[in-house]
């Protein structure tokens, strides 16, 4: 199994805790039955740096409640390098798109409220 709280705490320390199939090696970021690419139910858990690019993002310039403080800040998906995953988190200070080109490179930086934080590298 995968717990949240494991992958928090290895998202704290930058890195992505990740569901590896024990026969075709494709990686999952939540717990599956079988795997997405050959059907296997063998897994094992493997932590992966979390460095990757950005891919897309969203602005956000009208945040939930309780997220006013953090504002501009920018929802953003990452490609980790070297696998197929992506995964979502919180960049702060981008105003624009000029802040964030596609293809910055990231880092997994931490994990709070605002769920996984991402910094340019
Ligand atoms: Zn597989």
């Amino acid at each position: 199994m995968l717990s949240k709280e494991e992958f928090i705490n290895n998202a704290k320390v930058g890195k992505i805790l990740a569901r590896k199939c024990t026969k075709c090696g494709h990686l999952h970021l939540v717990t599956t039955y079988f795997c997405q690419n050959c059907g296997n139910k063998g897994f094992e858990n493997v932590t992966i740096d979390g460095k990757g690019t950005i891919v897309t993002y969203t602005i956000i310039t009208v945040p939930p409640d309780g997220f006013e403080k953090y504002v501009p800040y920018a929802w953003a998906v990452m490609k980790v390098d070297n696998s197929e995953l992506s995964i979502s988190g919180f960049m702060g200070g981008i105003k624009s798109p000029a802040d964030l080109p596609l293809g910055t490179k990231v880092r997994v930086a931490g994990y709070d409220e605002r769920g996984i934080i991402l910094e340019k590298q």
